[in-house]
């Protein structure tokens, strides 16, 4: 099965080819006007909207994160064997149930909403229900050529079976001879990268806002057996009202043993267990969730430097953190960043610190936003519907 090419992997999954759907040819891109009212439709009307979620739920009723204690009777040890994307889909005695097909034809396509490495995403809107999404495209030959297969199969089987407010949804995926397409939450406000660039820090009361609702998007996909490993504001959306949405699973793995000993993610944000290709567990989660703490508050990493600086900076955990950041933010950030992961701080813990207390549980905004019922426990910023204007091919 490892050997299969992508093709191969994606021609066993129920879904049609856009070749042979009728209404590809009616593909048309929609008009300011009309995006700019889905956009307000979008936040306002939940009814529509569970129509691609129904389809996806029934989609994905067989996915092997449904059932953790199932998945933790098999091998374990190896990358491979412990790739939830492996066995997501038995290849012959118990095929899905007949999954409701995806196929482009579904979907009107408004502007561009950003260019990956791999694609290009598009707001789109699904015809039959009006329920606006991002449609990400995918190059089969690039994906080939870039050898990221694998992550992108773990971006799939792993995103489309985590139902989280503050992890960016996948509602299902559909391909044809040269593309896949993923049908994703749309995240009204973009790049949370954006933001902290435009904002160069973020106010204590946001980062705390921010980092409580990484720990309950972390924990959820903890109790999942799926480690991110990935974790840095270029992977982060943020959604209409305001809300961090982790966007980006290529990196992160579905592990029922709870131990792997892979090299990968972004050096700076790296823990010394991963940095020294030790053997690590969850708890890299929380060494990068540190990372991010520090640079919300600060502007930017806290071992930034050249590639070998960085590297030794990061396995002595030798970093200072300025004057300007309170006393309770340096030391949670005290209690993530530290280099044994057996003494980092619990998810479960943070959630009870008195940085995190004071801007989410006690804080006025806090209380406010409660009462406004947004989706997460904590969000940042006041809801408000994003109108997108100047839609264009
Ligand atoms: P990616 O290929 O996933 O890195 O996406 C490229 C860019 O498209 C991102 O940096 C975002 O600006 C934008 N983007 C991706 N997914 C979404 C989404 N679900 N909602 C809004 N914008 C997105």
């Amino acid at each position: 099965m490892i050997s299969r090419t992508l093709e191969t992997r994606f021609e066993s999954l129920s879904v049609n080819d856009n070749k042979n759907d009728p209404s590809d040819g009616k593909t048309t891109y929609l008009k300011s006007k009309t995006i700019a009212s889905l956009s307000t439709q979008l936040s306002q009307s939940s009814n529509q909207s569970n129509y691609l979620l129904k389809v996806a739920l029934e989609n994905n009723s067989n996915s092997p994160l449904r059932k953790p204690a199932a998945d933790s009777a098999r091998s374990k040890g190896s990358e491979e064997s412990a790739d939830a994307s492996k066995n997501s889909y038995p290849t012959s005695k118990a095929p899905p149930a007949t999954p409701k097909q995806f196929h482009l034809g579904m979907f009107e396509i408004g502007r561009p909403l950003g260019k990956g490495k791999f694609g290009r995403v598009y707001l789109a809107r699904e015809r039959k229900s009006g329920f606006v999404c991002a449609l990400k495209v995918l190059y089969k030959n690039e994906i080939r050529k870039g050898g990221v297969e694998t992550q992108v199969r773990r971006e799939i089987e792993i995103q489309s079976n985590l139902r989280h407010p503050n992890i960016l949804q996948l509602y299902g995926h559909f391909h044809d001879s040269k593309r896949i397409f993923l049908i994703l939450e749309f995240a009204g406000k973009g790049e949370l990268y954006k933001h902290l660039t435009r904002e160069e820090r973020f106010p204590e009361w946001k980062a705390a806002q921010y980092i409580a609702q990484m720990a309950q998007a972390l924990q959820f996909c903890h109790k999942k057996h799926v480690i991110h490993r990935d974790i840095k504001p270029e992977n982060i959306l943020v959604g209409t009202h305001g809300e961090l949405k982790i966007a980006d699973f290529g990196w992160s793995v579905h592990t029922p043993s709870n131990r792997r000993q892979t090299m990968c993610g972004t050096l700076d944000y790296l823990p010394p267990e991963i940095v020294r290709q030790q053997w690590y567990s969850a708890k890299v989660d929380l060494w990068s969730l540190g990372v991010l703490m520090y640079e919300f508050l600060v502007g930017r990493a806290p071992f930034e430097d050249s590639v070998v600086l960085t590297h030794r900076r990061i396995v002595r955990c030798e970093y200072d953190v300025p004057n300007f950041v309170s006393r309770e933010a340096k030391d949670l950030i005290a209690k993530l960043l530290v280099v044994s992961p057996e003494m980092r701080i619990s998810l479960e813990e943070l959630q009870e610190h008195p940085w995190i207390v004071k801007y989410c549980i006690d804080g006025e905004r806090a209380s406010m936003r409660k009462s406004k019922k947004t989706s997460g426990k904590c969000s940042s910023d006041s809801p408000s519907n994003q109108m997108i204007s100047g839609v264009s091919e």
